[in-house]
């Protein structure tokens, strides 16, 4: 019998970009590609956090540049991709993970302007890194995009429409992606985190966040962003390399639980 481990199970060289990286899930994925061999691109709408983050990373003897970027601005995206370009010469993993949450309830005045944002940085984001950087993705030869959307992508919470709806659009975009761009042998994957602490959550109250864990998750606990970081890299390896159109629930069983 052959043998069966072929698939290299390492990231080590390969060039990643992380959306959002400065904080929560994004910076702990940095730091775990970081840490098993990747040429990490640090990438964040706030400069001074990306900057830290990098600094870290390269503290600790790993690759890592950071560069500024706005996910809902498209003339920056092209910039970062150019940059790529000419630094690396290459892109293999794309972690669309940069996002804002911003709570809104359908009747209130600037709904609009709430939706409009929430859509440009949570889904339109996606899909323009996607496009700006699908060139340089294609010429890898284990080429990985991996959408972060949430559990709200598939369920709701009240008041939060703009989010939910970009979130599930996430999926869908994954989907659509995967089917498309899979004769290429380019996978495109998504990620539904439940709830995670970051900086994302940390408005929540303590006692609010025990009381929902012990009532909702199997693990009674919200998660860490070095767990869903690792759900990110078991997908961008290339041994992973027919995982296609995945939507991987990181949330520690809540969205299973029914009573
Ligand atoms: P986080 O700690 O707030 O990190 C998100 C990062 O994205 C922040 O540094 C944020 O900067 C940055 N960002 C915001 N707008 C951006 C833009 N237009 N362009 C580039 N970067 C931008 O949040 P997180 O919890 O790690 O969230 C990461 C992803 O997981 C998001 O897509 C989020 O929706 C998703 N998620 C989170 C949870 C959770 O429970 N935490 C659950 C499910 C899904 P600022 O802080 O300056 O805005």
């Amino acid at each position: 019998m052959s043998k069966l481990s072929n698939l290299s199970r390492s990231i080590k060289g390969k060039v990643v970009l992380i959306t959002g990286a400065g904080s929560g899930m994004g910076r702990a994925t940095a730091h775990l590609f970081s840490d098993e061999g990747a040429k990490v691109i640090v990438t964040d709408i706030n400069k001074d956090r990306a900057d830290r983050v990098t600094k870290e990373i390269t503290d600790s003897k790993g690759e890592a540049i950071n560069l500024e970027l706005d996910v809902s601005n498209k003339q920056q995206i092209d910039k970062t991709i150019e940059e790529i370009q000419s630094t690396y010469g290459a892109l293999d993993c794309l972690i669309n993970n940069a996002g804002i949450s911003l709570p809104s309830k359908i009747d209130v005045e600037n709904y609009s302007e709430i939706w409009d944002k929430t859509i440009s940085v949570l889904l339109k984001g996606q899909v323009e890194m996607i496009r700006s950087s699908l060139d340089l993705i294609r010429e890898s030869e284990s080429p990985r995009i991996v959408n972060i959307s949430s559990t709200e992508g598939f369920g709701a919470t009240p008041g939060a429409s703009p989010y939910t709806a970009a979130k599930h659009g996430v999926i869908g975009l994954t989907r659509s992606l995967a089917t498309e761009l899979g004769k290429e042998g380019i996978t495109v994957n998504c990620i539904c985190p439940g709830p995670i602490t970051t900086d994302m959550t940390s408005e929540i109250p303590e006692d609010h966040k025990e009381i929902y864990s012990r009532r909702r998750v199997p693990l009674k606990r919200y998660g860490d962003p070095e767990e869903v970081a690792h759900a990110t890299l078991s997908l961008c390896l290339p041994a992973s390399s027919f995982i296609n159109g995945a939507v991987l629930t990181v949330d520690g069983g809540m969205s299973i639980k029914r009573a």
